[in-house]
């Protein structure tokens, strides 16, 4: 299924060229403060997709191109992110940071992305620093389904929700990443989240990315170097996962800047593409 977060916060499911609206089917839909009822019904999927499937040939539905679609999570209890998990990246890296060898996630280990940097597909990411390096990342994003703690990499695929295409913009510079990748707009998810069962092989996947029409990044999620069930393993030693909970497993190499008035579309096989538009301040 493809699930997304459409209009006033309403829940759908992708059904050919419509949305089919499910938000009834989960309690706890409230107009006061809709924004993380996904983290909710995540939360409860498994127990109430069978009657999901039931009810969807009779569920009102709206065309999908009328629909305004929000980013698919709003308001998890974090994002985490990998730092360099792909070994060309690294060697890329090393000429925008003078010759330094950036650690990989196996010697950083993974950081954190403020949930307010998120925005959906469309949105405009807002560049702070005209006079400094700004890039795109482009990389395939999970979505935890269940709470994970110590989970073992074989048994990790099973605490997946789903899957999502993300951009995780950066600011080149000294600061932390969780300040130079936590501006408003910088994470950038969707276009809906693909549910793990469409997806039994999350590590051979195609993703690419262009600016404009300039393919910038074109590469596969088989040269991972922690692949997304070690992430999952490696994160859930560190902190308890929640539902809703997301993990961007990192970038291809390809990476470059961005500018104000640039499209920037994101390509994840089996997934799909996200784009949004580059402003400034
Ligand atoms: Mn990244």
């Amino acid at each position: 299924m493809r699930i997304v977060m459409y209009n006033d916060y309403r829940v759908g499911v992708i059904q050919g060229e419509n949305v089919c609206d499910i938000t009834t089917l989960v309690p706890g839909w409230s107009p006061e403060w809709p924004q993380n009822f996904m983290v909710r019904f995540i939360a409860q999927f498994e127990a109430i997709r069978p009657r999901i499937e039931a009810y969807l040939p009779d569920a009102p539905t709206l065309p999908l191109a009328k629909a305004k679609l929000l980013a698919p999570v709003q308001y998890p209890t974090k994002i985490l992110a990998a730092p360099v998990n792909y070994r060309a990246h690294q060697q890329e890296m090393g000429q925008v940071y003078k010759g330094q060898t950036l650690n990989t996630i196996a010697e950083y280990g993974v950081f954190l992305k403020p949930p307010s940097s998120l925005v959906g597909p469309g949105a405009e990411v807002v560049i702070p620093f005209p006079d400094r390096r700004t890039d795109h990342e482009g990389e395939l994003a999970l979505v935890i389904g269940r709470t994970a703690k110590n989970v073992k990499r074989e048994e990790a695929l099973q605490y997946v929700f789903g899957y999502m295409c993300a951009m995780d913009m950066t600011v080149r510079g000294g600061e932390d990443r969780t300040w130079r990748k936590g501006f408003d707009t910088f994470t950038p998810i969707g276009p809906w989240i693909v549910t793990a069962d469409e997806i039994p092989d999350p590590d051979h996947l195609d993703l690419k990315l262009w600016v404009n029409e300039e393919l910038r990044q074109n590469s596969n999620t088989s040269y991972l170097i922690y692949d997304v069930a070690r992430i999952i393993e490696l994160a859930s030693t560190h902190q308890t996962l929640y539902p809703g909970d997301i993990i961007s497993t990192g970038t291809p190499e390809g990476v470059g800047p961005i500018r104000p008035g640039d499209r920037v579309r994101c390509y994840v096989e089996k997934v799909g593409e996200l784009e949004v538009r580059v402003v400034s301040s």
